[in-house]
């Protein structure tokens, strides 16, 4: 796995992406915590977001959570 497999997402995408997953509520409510560290996401920290154990897992753009992230990505647990 490489870094070009994690996508950047883009504002406008975003909202619809998150909207067709049903968690653009929870989103604008800053219920969105980074599966790593905890910290609420926004459209200003989101690194990525993948599904995991039938839920929807969001990472932020911190260095240790890329890092957990590529990790996940490398041990084959995640597929983006
Ligand atoms: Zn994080």
């Amino acid at each position: 796995m490489n870094k070009e497999s994690i996508k950047a997402i883009h504002d406008q995408d975003l909202e619809m992406l998150l909207e067709r997953l049903g968690i653009l509520p929870k989103f604008k409510n800053g219920k969105l915590k980074c599966k790593f560290c905890k910290a609420t996401i926004t459209s200003e920290n989101l690194h990525s977001l993948f599904p995991q154990s039938g839920d929807i897992k969001l990472v932020c753009d911190r260095v240790e959570c890329v890092k957990e992230l590529s990790n996940l990505l490398r041990e084959g647990k995640i597929l983006l």
